[in-house]
């Protein structure tokens, strides 16, 4: 199965492609994290992404598009792959089609007052990039990462102001791809959350469920 993990900033992508990883046995892709991670170890694609990221614009589709290729051709042929955080612009989605078949696309909707209440209360492992939320997912021990011991921290994009930033960036510029996947009859398989509290075992047990019954997992 190739998928595309689908919705705004704090739509939950990130945790249900960790989670359906090591349920569904694929490759993830986090467009995200590899540009985090390359900020913390300062390489020169870090230092080329860093402005955008910060300021919660999209990193240009040149770039980008470089990074979803290097890491599509480290995947063995057989596995099958999520990606989250691509596409994020029509040009970024018409590369893609040239070099795989995506299968389905993982439509997250969530309100708008959910996504602020969620990434204002997001924290992330700084070792292994786990991310939990002070609130609703909260680690055993506080500021400790359950899986790796390291450091929790908050995200600099995860500022009220670049949040803001980050959901008009989504509704302007990302939102349209899906009238393009949905022109292309790519299945789509919607998860819609309307309250606060809702565990994300919840929403991958679902997923999976509906995957099955196309015959995706
Ligand atoms: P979000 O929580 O907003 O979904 P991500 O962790 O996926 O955030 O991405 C964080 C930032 O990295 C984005 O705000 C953007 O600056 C940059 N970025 C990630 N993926 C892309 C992409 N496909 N194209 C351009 N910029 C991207
Ligand atoms: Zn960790």
């Amino acid at each position: 199965m190739n998928a595309i993990i689908f919705g705004a900033p704090g739509s939950g992508k990130g945790t249900y492609a960790s989670r359906l990883k090591s349920r569904l046995d694929v490759e993830v892709i986090a467009m995200g994290d590899i540009f985090r991670e390359n900020l913390k170890e300062d390489t020169s694609l870090g230092r080329k992404v860093k402005g955008y990221v910060e300021k919660g614009l999209l990193v240009p589709d040149e770039i980008v598009i470089d990074v979803l290729k290097q890491h599509l051709a480290k995947i063995p042929k057989e596995k099958g792959f999520i990606l989250d955080g691509y596409p994020r612009t029509i040009e970024q989605a018409m590369t893609l089609e040239k070099i795989v078949k995506i299968d389905v696309i993982l439509l997250q909707l969530v309100p708008d007052w959910i996504i602020v209440e969620r990434l204002s209360s997001r924290r992330i492992c700084q070792s292994c990039g786990a991310v939990y939320n002070i609130r609703f997912i909260k680690p055993i021990v506080d500021n400790i990462c359950d899986k790796c011991g390291g450091l929790l921290y908050q995200r600099s994009d995860d500022k009220p102001e670049v949040i803001k930033r980050r959901i008009k960036v989504y509704e302007e510029q990302t939102s349209p791809i899906l009238r393009h996947y949905k022109e292309k009859t790519t299945p789509f398989v919607v998860s819609s959350i309307t309250a606060l509290d809702t565990s994300p075992e919840t929403v991958v047990d679902t997923i999976i469920k509906e995957l099955e019954k196309i015959k995706l997992a």
